[in-house]
């Protein structure tokens, strides 16, 4: 399986790698480390009104694929981002407004909450608390 850059136009629509290889490294990571984004996930899961799954838009990512999306993406994607080291997930989830997902995430106090309306996704990460 190849892992396909994502930009403009891609059926994920998020401007991230996707593929076997990251999801598989993502799950290293998480196992690695509490809290995590899985933690933060699952914390989020119990707060939703919903038993749809999460879509994960991006979650671990390579050097190679951040400086790709720094420079070919539309913004927003950080030299030393939280995703270079397994600490970020951007996902949405099927049947929640992306608000209410965003303001529930924030409400958890667990790191760092960023809405991207245009793209479709909430950033959330085990980072210092904060909002985007
Ligand atoms: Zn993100």
């Amino acid at each position: 399986m190849s892992a396909k850059p994502a930009g403009p136009g891609h059926p994920l629509g998020s401007g991230c790698e996707w593929g076997l290889r990251e999801i598989l490294r993502l799950d290293r990571v998480e196992a690695a480390r509490i809290p995590s984004p899985a933690a933060s996930r699952g914390r989020l899961r119990k707060a939703l009104p919903t038993r749809e799954p999460f879509h994960i838009i991006c979650g671990f990512r390579s050097h190679s694929t951040n400086e790709y999306l720094r420079t070919h993406g539309g913004g927003g994607v950080a030299a030393r981002s939280l995703h270079l080291v397994g600490k970020a997930i951007d996902i949405r989830v099927p049947g929640i407004e992306l608000r209410k997902l965003c303001r529930t995430a924030v409400a958890l106090s667990g790191g760092g909450v960023g809405i991207y309306p245009a793209s479709d996704f909430v950033h959330v990460d085990v980072g210092p608390v904060r909002t985007w």
